[in-house]
């Protein structure tokens, strides 16, 4: 069913849904990082996202660019490790991106320059066994303008992929080859949250 919600409970429920997700997958995202790191990454993020969920209401009343920004803010001092800096740079220049432009630059394009922050903050390139390896998939499908169904399920996919893949940046790459035949847990965070958004957004906003 579809139910078309206004501004402040649009951003709201992204971050009910975004901290549902990760509350619901932390112990599986430490095993994962247990396998090819340090085991935290679960309780990383789940701490990242309750800090962001205590501030939803005064979040929610931000316009989207200024919201992302500040919900980065909270990652980057909250989450530790890697990845919150990675996540909060992600965010932080989405909305600065955004609020630069005046509204003028499409979301892609805003979406793709943050990306591009992330990579040369971690300086990781695809393939390395990133949360990289699910933005950039997740960016061509936004692109193109697929479906939101289908940009979850890309994004699972890419987070599949990466088992595959030998790790070249972080902690996992100290593992060499050993680190093939395990998901990145970032992938996999980053999956999670991709889906967890374009479900909502699919019961909640019309096309
Ligand atoms: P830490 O490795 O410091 O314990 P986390 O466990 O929270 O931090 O996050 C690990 C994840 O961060 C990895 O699975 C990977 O996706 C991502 N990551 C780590 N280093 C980099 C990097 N240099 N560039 C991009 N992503 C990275
Ligand atoms: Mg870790």
């Amino acid at each position: 069913m579809l139910v078309v919600v206004a501004h402040a409970a649009l951003i709201g429920g992204l971050i009910e849904a975004c901290r549902e997700v990760i509350a619901a997958n932390a112990d599986h995202l430490s095993e994962l990082d247990r396998a090819i790191g340090d085991g935290d990454h679960g309780t990383n993020m789940r701490r990242g996202l309750e800090a962001v969920y205590a501030e939803r209401n005064r979040l929610a009343e931000l316009t989207l660019p200024k919201a992302l920004e500040e919900i980065g803010l909270i990652l980057v001092m909250s989450v530790g490790g890697a990845a919150g800096p990675l996540y909060g740079t992600l965010l932080i220049e989405t909305g600065r991106q955004l609020a630069g432009s005046n509204g003028q630059i499409e979301f892609a394009r805003a979406l793709e320059l943050a990306i591009t922050a992330v990579a040369r903050r971690g300086r990781a390139s695809p393939g390395d066994k990133t949360l990289l390896d699910v933005l950039y998939p997740v960016h061509a499908e936004v692109v193109r303008r697929a479906g939101l169904a289908h940009i979850c399920a890309e994004a699972e996919r890419a987070a599949s992929l990466t088992f595959g893949m030998r790790a070249m940046r972080g902690r996992a790459a100290f593992l060499g080859d050993r680190s093939v035949g395990h998901v990145d847990p970032g992938a996999k965070s980053c999956a999670l949250l991709t889906a967890a958004i374009c479900r909502f957004l699919e019961e909640h906003c019309p096309a």
